[in-house]
């Protein structure tokens, strides 16, 4: 058997790795006979030199087989579908679409990931609800799909486990934008939930993995062609990815404004991008005419409120208590009461008058990471309660003085630079014109 020095190197060199080499590295991490240093040697090989298709094809279907593949009652069939996006700031597009699709007659096996680089996580948002378990087994996962329609769940030893150890290795080795990486990542994942139809946010912009949308274009491709390498049927939607989506980043107020969002007072932009996801999947598997009609009956659950009994179902059928889950889905639920929220706060203002013409998400999220809303090592804390709120939109004529963003913070305070970063964050023009676009660019259809 060639040895992991000898497949580092190939790997380093430009070489291309076999099946069987790839399927011997998967193994060995699966196993944990790999070497901690030797998996980022190899994660930084494959980040600088790639893979050809053969090789992400094996890659995905190896780490999805290193677990186990979940399969679904019969009469489920052409039903089973996801969502899973290449990461955002302030994306909580699956805690409003997992239920929004459930309550219109899908199941939704959602295995999500945590933060990674910057981009937020679903299980971290999700685990800020006290009680939350996103490790469940698979026999659960079947008893909630059963009951619920959709549940929001994590890699266990069971599920994906390779995923589990490249994911957090990725992210503390500055190797998490690779598209082979994604690829394995995000398709493996979704191949173990045996689906009937995948659709991909592909996100493009400053906040995003992919800088531009001619890269996320590309990224989309080898998304849908690896998916339809495991016989999945898989969409990708191009979207922007520059500012913030919605008004909250940071863990548990990014699940306060998705509850805000089932309760039918969600912003424009993540309705948007909620609506076009579920309205691609409801195309494919045939439950909507065309996408224009899976769109009215996604925002349909979601406003008339069946989405909303489909979240607090799942919140309960994971752990939560009855109690908090009614709570929280109250009409005017104080949400802080459940969800933490770090008592100094601080708000910061316009240095000029003007419009305002950016709100860089990347800085944003940069600077609230290192304030403990993201993490510094591979299995570090993070502090849900940690996270900002903008207080002006894009297009907005604000007034010099004026406050733009409240600051949710614990220990440590920010420092002088971390404001200044902040404040670097919005741009303000006196003469300023800002056409507010549209999130969604493209859409790639199987
Ligand atoms: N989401 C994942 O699960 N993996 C990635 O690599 C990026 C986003």
């Amino acid at each position: 058997m060639t040895s992991m020095p000898d497949l580092i190197r190939k790997k380093r060199d430009g070489g291309a790795l076999t099946g069987e080499e790839i399927r011997t590295f998967i193994r060995c991490v699966t196993d944990g006979t790999i070497e901690e240093c030797q998996t980022g040697a190899m994660l930084m090989a494959i980040w600088q030199k790639g893979m050809v298709q053969e090789e992400i094809q094996a890659l995905t279907r190896e780490m999805m087989s290193s677990g186990e593949v979940m399969s679904w009652p019969d009469e489920w069939a052409g039903l089973v579908v996801d969502k899973h996006s290449t990461g955002g700031v302030g994306d909580k597009v699956s805690l409003v679409l997992a239920p929004a699709l459930a309550a219109c007659g899908c199941k939704v096996p959602m295995i999500s990931g945590r933060g990674l680089a910057h981009t937020g996580g679903t299980l971290d948002k999700l685990e800020s609800i006290p009680g939350f378990q996103v490790d469940q087994p698979t026999s659960k996962i079947l008893e909630i799909l059963h009951s619920v329609g959709c549940c929001i769940v994590g890699q266990t030893e069971s599920l994906v486990p390779a995923d589990g150890v490249l994911y957090a290795r990725r992210d503390v080795t500055s190797t998490v934008d690779s598209p082979p990486l994604i690829a394995g990542s995000i398709i493996s994942k979704k191949g173990a939930e045996s689906l009937n139809a995948l659709v991909l946010d592909v996100k493009f912009g400053r906040g995003a993995l992919c800088k531009d949308l001619d890269s996320a274009r590309e990224l989309a491709q080898l998304l849908v062609s690896v998916g339809k390498g495991l016989d999945m049927p898989t969409a990708a939607v191009l979207s922007r990815m520059d500012s913030v989506i919605g008004r909250f980043v940071g863990n548990s107020l990014e699940v306060m404004e998705s509850l805000e969002t089932l309760k039918g007072r969600g912003p424009a932009d993540l309705m948007e991008l909620v609506t076009t996801l579920g309205g691609v999947l409801l195309q494919m598997t045939g439950m909507a005419s065309d996408e224009l009609d899976g769109r009215r009956q996604i925002f349909d659950a979601v406003n008339g409120g069946a989405a909303l009994a489909k979240f607090q179902a799942m919140m309960e059928a994971q752990g939560v208590a009855s109690e908090t889950t009614l709570m929280l889905c109250s009409a005017h639920a104080d949400y802080h009461t459940v969800l933490g929220k770090s008592q100094p706060q601080m708000e910061l203002e316009t240095l000029a008058d003007g419009v305002v013409v950016d709100v860089c998400g990347l800085t944003l999220a940069k600077v609230l990471n290192e304030l403990g809303a993201g993490r510094s090592t591979a299995d570090g804390p993070i502090n849900h309660s940690v996270g900002a709120e903008l207080l002006v939109s894009l297009g907005q004529r604000v007034s010099k003085g004026e406050s733009w963003l409240r600051l949710q913070y614990e220990s440590p305070p920010p420092s002088p630079d971390q404001i200044s970063r902040l404040q670097s964050a919005l741009a303000v023009e006196e003469c300023g014109n800002y056409e507010v676009k549209a999130l969604v660019v493209e859409v790639l259809l199987p």
